[in-house]
C-alpha cells in the first residue's frame, strides 16, 4: 500500500486512494474494525474515498512503533533532525501543486486558499528547520566554579488531533517543533479531511524520517480517548472546538499527560468612524469570507461605532461580488451548511436585518454552498452575536461608544483573535491595551502570529500554557534539564596546582 501524489490537476471531481493508518512506516489496515467513512469533496458532494476507523489497540501499535524508533531518532544531534525537515521543504515545494489540490478537493478551499494554505504549512516546516541553530540551551556560572548548563530533552512519544479545517498547516503547526525536539509523534487527523497527512507521511519518510517516529491513526472519539489515556503518551496537542478541547483537555490532563488544546473562536472586529474604507473593507471581506468563514481566526463580530456606514456599505458591496465556485469554496458537510443556514434563518427571526443573504448559493451541482452572509442589527446576547457558526456569516452590532465596543468583545467567552480599524494610533492602542484576546490586529482581518510568533488564543479559545507554534510550541514538546557541574574543589585550582 501507498499513497501516490494527488492526480487532480483542476476542481473537476477526482477520487482518491483511501485513508489508513500508518504505523513503523507502512500504510497498515487497523487491528481494530470500526468501520469505514466517507470523505466527501464538499465542492461536489460525492466520496472521493473512504477513511478506515480505528481503536484503542491500533493507538497502542502506533506506540509500540514509536517507541521501538525513538532511542536512535532521539540520540541524533538536533542538526540532524532538522535536516529532515530542510529536505521535507525541499519534497513540499516540489509537489505544491498536488498538494494544493488535495487540500483543496479534500477541504474545498478554491485553489488560492488551499495554495496559501500549503505554503503557510511549508513556512511552518521552515521553522523546524531553524530550531537547528535556536535549540542551543544556555549556560552560566552560577557560583565560583560551579556551572549550570540547560539543555531542551524529548519527551518521549507523543500526540496530536487535528480539526477538518486546516488539513495540512495544523498538523505542521505540531510536527516540525516535536520531531526535530526528539520525540515520536502519533497524529489522529480530521475523519473529515484525512488525505492530505497521508501524502505528508510518504514525504517525510522520502525526507529521511525513521521508520516508527511519525505514525497516523484514524477514526473518531475512540481514537482520541484512547490517546488521552495511554499511559506512554507524554503529551497532547489538539485543536478543534470548544467544546471538545475541555473535554480532550480534562481527560489527558487527568492522565497525566502535557496539554494545550486550542478551541474555537468568536472573533470580534471594532471599526470605528475613521477607518479607512477600502483597508477595512478588503480585509474585514477576506476575513468573514475567506475559506467560506471556516476559520478559527475569522471575523465572526463587526462591531461599528457610531457612524460606520461608509465602511459598511462597502463590505456589503464588496462580499455581494464574491462568486461561489470562484471566489468562496463550499462549506465542509451538508451538516454544517444545515446549521449555517439554520443559524441565518434564526437571526432573520429575532431581528437581524439580512444585508446580503447566502441561503441559496450554488455553483457545482451536489456542493455544500453557502454565500457571504451579513447580518446587520444584531444584538451580543443573540445566537448570531455570541455562538460561533463556523461559516460565512457576518454579524453587524451597532454601539455609540469605543468602550461598549470593548466590552461586548470582553463579555465574549472567547479570546481567540481581535481587530480594531482606525486611522488613529490613539484609538488603535487604547483598543489592543484593552481586548481580552490573544491574537489582534490593527488594520487586519486575519491577525495570525505567523512564524517565529505562537498561535493561540486565551480564555475559551485555548486550555493549557503557551501557544502551539513557534518558540512555546518547541518548548511545550520538550522539557529542561539543567546539568550543575563542579570540577574543582575551587575554582582556581588544577591537579597541576
Ligand atoms: P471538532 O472539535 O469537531 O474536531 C476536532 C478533532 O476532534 C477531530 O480530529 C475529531 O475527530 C475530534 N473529535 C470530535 N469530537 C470528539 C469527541 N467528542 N471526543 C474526542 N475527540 C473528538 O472540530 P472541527 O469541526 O474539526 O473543526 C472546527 C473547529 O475547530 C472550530 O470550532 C474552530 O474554531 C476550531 N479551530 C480552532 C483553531 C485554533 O487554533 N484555536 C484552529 C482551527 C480550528
Amino acid at each position: 500500500m501507498s499513497f501516490p501524489p494527488f492526480a487532480a490537476t483542476s476542481a473537476a471531481f477526482t477520487p482518491c486512494a483511501d485513508a489508513r493508518n500508518f504505523i513503523g512506516g507502512a500504510f497498515v489496515s487497523p487491528q481494530v474494525d470500526a468501520g469505514t467513512l466517507p470523505v466527501h469533496n464538499p465542492r461536489h458532494g460525492a466520496v472521493m474515498a473512504q477513511v478506515h476507523l480505528s481503536g484503542a489497540a491500533d493507538v497502542d501499535a502506533a506506540v509500540k512503533a514509536a517507541e521501538a524508533a525513538l532511542p536512535a531518532w532521539r540520540a541524533l544531534p538536533v542538526r540532524d533532525r532538522a535536516q529532515v525537515f530542510y529536505r521535507l521543504r525541499e519534497r513540499m515545494a516540489a509537489e505544491i501543486e498536488s498538494l494544493t489540490w488535495l487540500v483543496s478537493h479534500e477541504n474545498g478551499k478554491v485553489y488560492a486558499e488551499a495554495r496559501a494554505e500549503v505554503e503557510k504549512a511549508i513556512e511552518c516546516v521552515e521553522f523546524g528547520c531553524s530550531l537547528a541553530n535556536l535549540a542551543a540551551g544556555g549556560q552560566i556560572d552560577v557560583s565560583k566554579g560551579v556551572n549550570c548548563a540547560e539543555t531542551y530533552e524529548p519527551l518521549g512519544v507523543v500526540a496530536g488531533v487535528t480539526p477538518f479545517n486546516f488539513p495540512l498547516m495544523v498538523p505542521l503547526w505540531m510536527l516540525p517543533q516535536a520531531l526535530v525536539g526528539g520525540n515520536a509523534f502519533v497524529l489522529k487527523p480530521s475523519e473529515r479531511v484525512p488525505l492530505s497527512t497521508q501524502r505528508l507521511a510518504v514525504l517525510l519518510r522520502e525526507a529521511g524520517l525513521p521508520d516508527g517516529i511519525f505514525n497516523i491513526v484514524n477514526g473518531t472519539q475512540p481514537v482520541v480517548e484512547a490517546l488521552c489515556d495511554h499511559p506512554r503518551i507524554r503529551a497532547l496537542g489538539f485543536v478543534g472546538s470548544t467544546r471538545v478541547a475541555k473535554l480532550v483537555y480534562g481527560r489527558a490532563s487527568a492522565a497525566g499527560k502535557r496539554a494545550l488544546c486550542l478551541g474555537g473562536a468568536k472573533n470580534h472586529l471594532i471599526v470605528v468612524p475613521d477607518a479607512d474604507v477600502d483597508l477595512s473593507a478588503e480585509n474585514i471581506v477576506a476575513s468573514f469570507a475567506g475559506c467560506a468563514g471556516q476559520r478559527c481566526m475569522a471575523a465572526s463580530v463587526l462591531v461599528a461605532v457610531g457612524d460606520c456606514e461608509r465602511v459598511l456599505d462597502a463590505i456589503v458591496e464588496k462580499a455581494g461580488r464574491l462568486r461561489t465556485g470562484v471566489d468562496m469554496g463550499p462549506v465542509i458537510s451538508a451538516a454544517a451548511h444545515a446549521r449555517i443556514t439554520g443559524a441565518i434563518t434564526r437571526a432573520a427571526e429575532e431581528g437581524a436585518v439580512v444585508r446580503l443573504d447566502g441561503r441559496g448559493a450554488s455553483a457545482d451541482a451536489g456542493g455544500y454552498w453557502v454565500g457571504p452572509t451579513i447580518l446587520d442589527r444584531v444584538r451580543p446576547d443573540m445566537p448570531a452575536g455570541c455562538e460561533e457558526i463556523f461559516g460565512p456569516v457576518l454579524s453587524i452590532v451597532r454601539v455609540a461608544t469605543v468602550d461598549e465596543a470593548i466590552a461586548i468583545e470582553n463579555a465574549n467567552p472567547y479570546g481567540n483573535a481581535s481587530s480594531v480599524f482606525t486611522t488613529s494610533g490613539a484609538v488603535a492602542r487604547y483598543v489592543m491595551g484593552r481586548v481580552e484576546a490573544g491574537m489582534c490586529g490593527v488594520n487586519v482581518g486575519v491577525p495570525v502570529p505567523r512564524e517565529p510568533f505562537g498561535f493561540a488564543g486565551w480564555n475559551d479559545s485555548a486550555f493549557g500554557h503557551g501557544n502551539l507554534t513557534g518558540w512555546d510550541g518547541f518548548r511545550f514538546w520538550t522539557r529542561a534539564r539543567k546539568v550543575t557541574s563542579k570540577w574543582a574543589l575551587q575554582s582556581d585550582w588544577t591537579w597541576m596546582s
